[in-house]
């Protein structure tokens, strides 16, 4: 399916720290205790102060694929969304696992009356999913989720670091530019 208009409408590409982001929601690739970790996750309890680590001792963990909401403390994001990806193993279980963490989340998101929301590269870090197959994943599944839930407002995939970006960039143009001739490249 392809649809560029809603990409272009919806989606908005970011370079930088999510923890810094002024949104309804940022989602945390956590592990399943949801008690912290290295990566995105240490750095989102950092910022958001003990407080958050408090209330994910109230939650019991969080299964693979699954994703639970909590508040964002001091961070200027509202919400948190703990999501737990999968650790790559290359078979097909994975591809589901890591779409299932994007469409979960975007669930929990509309069901708070969140409208925007900011993912960074599930699984893309120590549990090694490839950057470009886990991309190809998220824009699927955002933008499927997007047609199918007109609640979410604004999408942000944020990325650590320019190449990360560049990949994204380039896959927003791959997917735009057959809509909407003359604004193929990003924004
Ligand atoms: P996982 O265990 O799910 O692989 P990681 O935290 O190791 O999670 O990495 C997930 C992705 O988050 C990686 O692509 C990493 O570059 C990125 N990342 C790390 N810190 C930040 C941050 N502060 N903001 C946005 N993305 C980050």
């Amino acid at each position: 399916m392809g649809d560029g208009n809603i990409i272009l409408q919806k989606i908005r590409l970011v370079e930088g720290d999510i923890t810094k982001l002024d949104v309804d929601a940022i989602v945390n690739a956590a592990n399943k205790s949801l008690l912290g970790g290295g990566g995105v996750d240490g750095a989102i309890h950092r910022a958001a102060g003990p407080g958050l680590l408090a209330e994910c001792r109230t939650l019991n963990g969080c299964e693979t694929g699954d994703a639970k909401i909590t508040r964002g403390y001091n961070l200027p994001a509202r919400h948190v969304i703990h999501t737990v990806g999968p650790v790559y193993t290359g078979s097909q279980r994975d591809r589901d696992l890591l779409a299932s963490c994007y469409r979960r989340a975007l669930m929990v998101a509309l069901e708070n009356g969140c409208k925007t929301i900011a993912f960074p590269g599930i699984s893309t870090g120590v549990y090694g999913y490839p950057k470009n197959e886990a991309c190809k994943i998220a824009f699927d599944t955002v933008e499927t989720f997007l047609h199918e839930h007109p609640g979410i407002d604004e999408v942000i995939f944020c990325q650590f670091g320019r190449q990360a970006q560049e990949l994204y960039e380039k896959e927003m143009a791959l997917r735009t530019k057959e809509e909407i001739p003359g604004e193929a490249g990003p924004r």
